[in-house]
């Protein structure tokens, strides 16, 4: 055995193959898995059967019991990193920490101090990219300044894109294990989390669905979107396997992945959208914010039954379809005049694929607020919208069965004075900023 100790600390990469910290670590010596969970973001979440928790945990489950098979284990933490690592460093001779890079505040300040840490230590640090095909700086525009509209980031994404970015680690990865017992992984009651509904952990592929996809992606009723934000956000599969398959078979499925790639760059280019508008004019927004409303929405009785059949469906499996995400969100915004900010937090609790560069980014988009947005005026119709997109009502009739009997709730507004509502007061609150917005407006009406 290689003497040299390589931690791979796992964070959004949970699986053995195509994974570029792992590569980093066994070219340094004898790999030992680590995992975290980080105090810092569970002792947040107020749901003690919050789905990600249960599929982080069955994830490490499987992998834990397969590097067994291979000698080594997946070391399992519980606590704050840096407390982790001060352990860590004491108990174990490690030489060096391989990692992939983050671009959300919160993973960028934890690494910064970890790193500090282990450097002061005389530990060497490794960070890799490895949960995008384009990071930080890498799709910019010609004076190095970040794209703030998608289409044109989209152009240079693909100029810029080589096949050979997506060979980086595909080569078989057999790593020289560090040899050592099995060491126990606290429980989810450890955790203080309760065990949840089992959830479908392999991702898979469709190829045939993949095939139709742009055919397919917009309508909520039927099975025609591919299901892998999961696995994308938790690395249960690389990104770069997708955006292969992808590319063979669908550009607008490789167009969505760029949607993803785009956030990312603009909630670390532009980390203020966190908690305010991307456009500061739009904080300005008097929202009305009525609490009563809110718990319709929330509770999926609004009596507008895309709206109701989307929020029902998020509670009841931590999923929506995003046709759907941007019917609701649309709804709060606009119709409701709550803000954004509510209807992002009541995602963050519940998508079990949450990732804040991308929610963030849907829901400044609905409001208006963000880059390349919805503009103000354009206040989605959720009946035109139900007879487009669900005309045989086969999503409303899964999530909304009494929708059509007496049990179902009337609307809470009326439509054509929501609209008008909305637009008036986005109107006056951005007063000589209205000509900019227009200028900017998004065409996916
Ligand atoms: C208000 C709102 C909130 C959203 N919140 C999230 C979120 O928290 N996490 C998240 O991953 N996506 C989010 N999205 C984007 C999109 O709705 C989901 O990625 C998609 O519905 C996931 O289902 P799928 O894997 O079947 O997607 P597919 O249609 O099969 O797309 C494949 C992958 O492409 C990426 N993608 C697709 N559409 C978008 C998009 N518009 N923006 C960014 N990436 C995209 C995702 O990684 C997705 O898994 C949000 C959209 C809106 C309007």
């Amino acid at each position: 055995m290689n003497q040299k100790l390589a931690i791979w600390w796992m964070r959004r990469d949970l699986r053995l193959t195509d994974v570029c910290a792992l590569q980093s670590a066994m070219e340094q010596g004898s790999v030992l898995p680590l995992f975290i969970f980080d105090t810092q973001i569970l002792d947040k979440l107020e749901n003690k059967r919050d789905r990600r928790v249960q599929f982080i945990h069955s994830t490490l489950t499987g992998l834990k019991e397969r590097l067994e098979k291979d000698g080594t284990t997946l070391l399992v933490k519980h606590g704050d990193p840096g407390t982790v690592w001060r352990e860590l460093v004491r108990e174990l001779p490690i030489s060096s920490v391989h990692y992939a890079r983050d671009h959300e505040p919160y993973g960028l300040r934890r690494d910064e101090t970890v790193r500090t840490f282990l450097k002061e230590n005389g530990i060497a640090v490794s960070e890799v990219k490895d949960i995008s095909v384009f990071e930080r700086d890498e799709v910019v525009k010609d004076d190095g300044k970040p794209y703030t509209v998608y289409t044109p980031y989209m152009r240079r994404w693909r100029a810029l894109f080589e096949p050979a970015q997506l060979a980086a680690c595909r080569k078989p990865q057999r790593p020289e294990w560090w040899l050592t017992d099995p060491v126990p992984m606290p429980s989810m009651e450890q955790l203080g989390f309760e065990v949840t509904d089992h959830l479908g952990l392999e991702p898979s592929i469709d190829q045939g669905l993949l095939s139709n996809y742009h055919r397919t992606r917009e309508l909520p009723g039927i099975n025609g979107t591919s299901r892998l934000g999961v696995h994308l956000r938790f690395g249960t599969i690389s990104v770069r396997e997708v955006m292969c398959t992808a590319m063979e078979l669908n550009e607008k499925f490789v167009n969505e992945l760029i949607w993803r790639e785009f956030y990312m760059s603009i909630l670390y280019h532009f980390p203020h959208v966190v908690t305010r508008s991307f456009r500061p004019e739009y904080d300005s927004i008097p929202w009305r914010n009525d609490e009563a409303e809110f718990q319709a929405w929330c509770g999926g009785r609004t009596g507008y039954p895309l709206v109701d059949a989307g929020m029902r469906e998020l509670e009841a499996t931590g999923y929506m379809h995003n046709r759907v995400r941007m019917v609701v969100a649309s709804f709060l915004t606009k119709h409701l005049l709550i803000d954004w900010r509510w209807g992002e937090a009541w995602f963050a609790a519940r998508l079990l694929d949450y990732e804040l560069s991308s929610n963030n980014g849907g829901w400044q988009w609905a409001a208006g607020s963000g880059c390349d947005a919805a503009p103000y005026f354009r206040v989605f119709n959720p009946t035109l919208q139900l007879d487009r997109f669900d005309p045989d009502l086969r999503y409303v009739r899964k999530w909304v069965p009494e929708y059509g009997t007496s049990e179902y709730p009337p609307p809470v507004v009326d439509h054509p004075q929501a609209r008008k509502r909305a637009i008036s007061t986005y109107q006056s609150a951005l007063k000589g900023n209205v000509q900019r917005t227009d200028a900017r407006a998004g065409t996916l009406f």
